[in-house]
Formats: structure tokens, C-alpha cells, sequence
């Protein structure tokens, strides 16, 4: 009983900040109020207060109030961090933005804050901050005002809650410490954490699913390490380029009939039987990393394959003869900071690049149409004439206003050529939309330099886009979300892509086969995991790696699943 006492002095003494904190760690669980069950607010205060109370036990032991100004200060901002993203982006820490955070370089960094940081919400959290610190430091001077922290039992009672807390602790933990792979992280937040958590089991499960994405890339490197198959393919000139978009919300392309010419280029091949374009093109994830780390992989999602486990197609070309080179306008040598783990960790890693590609970019560009002038400028006619070039663009990633050339010819849309009138929409919401199909517009002129330098060669050009984007569409939102469940208009503006073919007049002549299977295929579902088929069959590589049923214009094709952020099953005619 004395030794009860003993841990209840920890609570008494240091009242205030054992309060405080277990408020900070439960903010998650308070905000979701519409999940609420007995069992998780029981489960999640129960676990708060017993992180709160090993805080509060070292701020009593070492006595410091500089140890306890810092642990203010930490849990604060952990508290701040998620409120934020929950009012701006309708998500909190998770893996993803872990990994956001991981990708983010300085240059994407300033933009955000520039976006974020200045607007009447942020001003509103910076003022709560600060009326905060002065209610805390109030309360801490005098302790005494806290009139119930006298009340009878109170100390105890929550002694008694706080031990409540270790055996939901402790199985937590050790059942997430038990998963080696992402997907049974996956399984154990759907199985034991489908409440929100605290944050600090938040926080901690986010790190966690990073780490383990960190040894996924081990694995994905053994996997192209493994192909031991050298692809047979035809001896005649051809030269494949990909061209990967990034951000493209196809509902802003009057190829897919949007009602301003945004694509004035890319229509004009269109209308002259040069370029097809597919209605019901998917990416399975709507962040740049996971998008393209399965585009270019040789697994598939509806068949529950991770893309770390197959091998990286751009290999399969590179060692069946091709000369593959990979400019890459998302890559950025100089930075420190953003490529420990990521995308780019795995696509210029050293080892992928000795397997894959003839030449890299040794620069990124603030526009795209540098990174192509570059790319011609430095092009070797090569010995084979069989090519496979891939274009990795910055496209329409925010902020918007920097994604075009600021001239005559694209600083074309204004705020008065936005045409839709829903009542959200504000003069500076029409002047990001504006900016948006701005750089729609740039972009088309940059895959419109591409196939210049294609008329008359063999050769035929691939673009779509990492995902979508919101731009207004239908709330006052534009950007990207990850809310659960998934609505359908977020499935549609963030996850259906564009995805063109291109041919030149050549192309078109040898191959009238391909290209009668193109024009009976672009009303076919299809998730961009799949790509690498698609390529093979134009490539004519034949390969172990080629599934048929998989190729979206091949005669047997038999769409797999479409899965979307792992969660979401589409199902045909779901949106349109
Ligand atoms: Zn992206």
C-alpha cells in the first residue's frame, strides 16, 4: 500500500503536466469522436495516461524544468503536427507522411510553408500555441487553482487507470515489433488498431512502416539482381519512350473533356489518328513513391504482389539489348536531405542503376522543358537503334505557378477564363485553377517537343501520369488526401490517370496489328502496376516476365483486380 503512495506522489506532484500531457497524447482519439466505443476510449486513454505517466515520473525524478520545458515542448508540437494535418489535409502522422516528409527536399519545403504556414488556420494554431504556454506556465506557478486535483481518491484512481493501460500497451507493441513486412503492419493497424491511437503508438506504428519500406528496397534490389534471363528480342530499330507525368488530374484535359484547350497539341495528334487515349487508366496509390514503384516493377497488385518482391522492368529491357536512359526531373543530386529513403533512393541507387539504364541526367531543372533540351543536347545516336527512354517530369506538381514558362504563350488562362461557378470557389481558388491549367497547358507543349523528335523514326510514346490531383473539382480543395474510407469523387480526381499512346506514321504502318489491338483496348479498365506488359509487347520482348492477361492491349487481356491504396476494390462503372 506505502509503495502505491509512493507512485501516486509521482501524479500529485506533478500534476499539472501529467494533465496536460495526457490530453496532448489523447488529441487523436478526442478529434474522432464519431469512432468512439467504450472499448477504445478505454483502450486509448488508458494507454495516454500511461505514457503521460512515464513522462511525468522522469520530469519528477531528475527535477529539471529544462527536461520538462523540452517534453512540453515535443509533445506540443506532436499534438500541433497532427491538428494541422487533420484541418488541411483530413489525415494525421501516418507512414505516408512520414515518408512525404522523408521525400520533401528545401525547394518543396519552402513551397509548402509558403502554401500552409501563412493562412488564417495556421495563424489560428500559432495564437492556440501561445495561449497554451500561458495557461501552462500559469497553471504550473499555481498548482493550487486546479480545485478536483484535491479531490478525495482522484490520485489513485488514475494510478489504478494508468496500470490499466500496460497490458494494451504491451501487446500493442509487441504485435507491431512482430511484423517484418509492410503489409502485415497493414493487417495489424486493421486488426488491433482500427480506432485512432494515441499519439504516440501513432507516431511510433508511422516510424515503424518506414523502416520496414527502408528493407523493402533491399529486397527489391535482390529481386532485378535475380534475373538471370537475357529477353529475346527483334532485330530492327525502334525506339519506346515513357514519358511518367506527375499530378495530372485528367479531368483538366480537354482530351477527356475538359472545356479549355489544354492539351492543344497532344488533341491535334489525337485528331490526326496519331495518338489514342484510355478512359479507365488507374494508379493504385495517389503518392509519387509507392505510384511508381509499382508502375515500373514487374508484379501486380490485384494478385497481392508486393512490387519489392519482382524484378524492375527497365532491367528486363537494359539486358535484353536496349539502350535505356532515365531523365529524371524528381531527382536532385545536391540535396542532403530528401533521398535517405524514397523513390529516389531506390531508382538511383547504384546498384539498380549498373543493372538498368545507359545514361542518367546529372542535373534536374526548375522546368521541364530544360530536362528534355538537355537530354537532345547530350543524346548519343546509339549502336543497336533500340532505344527505351524514360522521361520522369516534374509536370503539375504544386506549387503550380512555378510548373510553366512565365510568357506570352503560357501565361494564357486568367481567373477570368475559369468558367465554373460553384459557391466555394473564391477569386484565389479560380487563380490556382487558373495557374493549373497553365501548367497542363506547358506540359503538353513539353511531351509535343518529345514526339518532334520522333516523326520520322520508329518509334512510339507512352504517357500517363504518377496519379491524379484535386483542383477544385467538386470541394473547396485542391491537392491530395488519404482519408478513410476512400469517397469516390477522391478515387476519381486523385487515382484515374490520363494514359496515351503515340505512334509515328512509321510505327503505324509496320505494326497495323498493335495498333488495331490500341483502338479496341482504350475502353479497357487498367491500374498503372501493369504497365510493364504493355511495354514488353510493344518492345517485342519476349520474356518469362510477359503475362498476356495482364497486357492491356493484348486480345486475351483479362483486367486483374484494381486495387486502390490497398483498400478499395474498383469495380467497373463504380464512377462514370
Ligand atoms: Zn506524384
Amino acid at each position: 500500500m506505502n509503495k502505491f503512495t509512493n507512485l501516486t506522489k509521482v501524479i500529485k506532484e506533478e500534476f499539472v503536466f501529467f494533465l496536460i500531457t495526457t490530453v496532448l497524447f489523447l488529441q487523436n482519439t478526442i478529434f474522432s469522436w464519431r469512432d468512439w466505443t467504450f472499448l477504445n476510449v478505454l483502450t486509448f486513454t488508458t494507454s495516454s495516461l500511461f505514457f503521460s505517466y512515464l513522462a511525468t515520473s522522469f520530469c519528477y525524478l531528475t527535477k529539471s524544468k529544462m527536461v520538462k520545458c523540452i517534453l512540453y515542448f515535443m509533445f506540443t508540437s506532436l499534438c500541433l503536427i497532427n491538428i494541422f494535418l487533420r484541418f488541411q489535409f483530413h489525415t494525421r502522422i501516418s507512414p505516408n507522411i512520414i515518408q512525404l516528409l522523408i521525400e520533401t527536399n528545401i525547394q518543396e519545403s519552402i513551397g509548402f510553408i509558403e502554401t500552409y504556414l501563412s493562412n488564417l488556420f495556421s495563424i489560428i494554431c500559432f495564437i492556440g500555441v501561445g495561449v497554451l504556454m500561458f495557461f501552462v506556465t500559469y497553471l504550473e506557478r499555481k498548482k493550487d487553482i486546479l480545485l478536483f486535483s484535491k479531490i478525495k481518491y482522484l490520485h489513485k484512481t488514475l494510478l489504478t487507470l494508468t496500470f490499466l493501460g500496460i497490458p494494451s500497451v504491451c501487446f500493442s507493441y509487441f504485435t507491431l515489433f512482430r511484423c517484418k513486412e509492410t503489409v502485415e503492419v497493414e493487417q495489424w493497424v486493421t486488426k488491433y488498431q482500427t480506432s485512432p491511437m494515441d499519439n504516440i503508438t501513432n507516431l511510433v506504428y508511422s516510424v515503424y512502416d518506414v523502416y520496414l519500406m527502408k528493407k523493402d528496397l533491399e529486397i527489391a534490389i535482390e529481386s532485378s539482381l535475380s534475373i538471370k534471363e537475357k529477353a529475346k528480342i527483334k532485330n530492327e530499330p525502334l525506339t519506346i519512350i515513357l514519358v511518367i507525368g506527375e499530378s495530372f488530374n485528367k479531368y483538366h484535359s480537354n482530351i477527356y473533356g475538359y472545356y479549355l484547350n489544354t492539351n492543344p497539341k497532344l488533341s491535334e495528334e489525337k485528331k490526326n489518328g496519331r495518338l489514342y487515349a484510355f478512359t479507365k487508366v488507374f494508379s493504385p496509390y495517389n503518392l509519387t513513391s509507392k505510384a511508381i514503384k509499382n508502375m515500373l516493377s514487374t508484379n501486380c497488385i490485384g494478385n497481392g504482389e508486393n512490387w519489392a518482391d519482382y524484378p524492375f522492368f527497365p532491367s528486363i529491357f537494359y539486358r535484353a539489348g536496349y539502350n535505356v536512359d532515365f531523365w529524371d526531373n524528381q531527382y536532385d543530386p545536391l540535396s542532403q536531405n530528401s533521398f535517405d529513403f524514397s523513390l529516389n533512393s531506390f531508382l538511383h541507387n547504384p546498384i539498380i542503376k549498373d543493372l538498368s539504364y545507359t545514361r542518367t541526367n546529372a542535373h534536374n531543372y526548375k522546368l521541364d522543358h530544360e530536362l528534355i533540351n538537355n537530354y537532345y543536347s547530350e543524346r548519343q545516336e546509339s549502336n543497336n537503334n533500340k532505344n527505351f527512354i524514360i522521361f520522369h517530369l516534374m509536370g503539375q506538381h504544386f506549387l503550380y505557378y512555378d510548373r510553366f514558362l512565365h510568357n506570352k504563350e503560357f501565361d494564357h488562362y486568367t481567373t477570368d477564363s475559369i468558367k465554373q461557378n460553384p459557391s466555394f470557389l473564391t477569386p484565389m481558388s479560380k487563380k490556382i485553377i487558373a495557374d493549373y491549367d497553365n501548367a497542363t497547358r506547358y506540359n503538353d507543349s513539353v511531351v509535343g517537343m518529345i514526339i518532334n523528335h520522333y516523326r520520322t523514326k520508329n518509334a512510339i510514346l507512352i504517357y500517363l501520369s504518377d496519379h491524379g490531383e484535386e483542383i477544385f473539382d467538386y470541394q473547396d480543395r485542391h491537392g491530395r488526401s488519404w482519408e478513410r474510407p476512400i469517397p469516390k469523387q477522391v478515387i476519381k480526381y486523385q487515382y484515374e490517370i490520363p494514359f496515351l499512346i503515340w505512334c509515328s506514321d512509321i510505327y503505324k504502318d509496320k505494326y497495323p496489328d498493335i495498333i488495331s489491338n490500341i483502338l479496341s483496348s482504350t475502353n479497357k479498365p487498367f491500374s498503372s502496376d501493369n504497365l510493364c506488359h504493355v511495354l514488353f509487347h510493344l518492345g517485342h520482348i519476349e520474356t518469362i516476365y510477359y503475362k498476356a492477361e495482364r497486357d492491356l492491349i493484348s486480345p486475351t487481356y483479362k483486367c486483374p483486380r484494381i486495387i486502390i491504396n490497398d483498400v478499395v476494390e474498383y469495380k467497373n462503372d463504380d464512377i462514370h
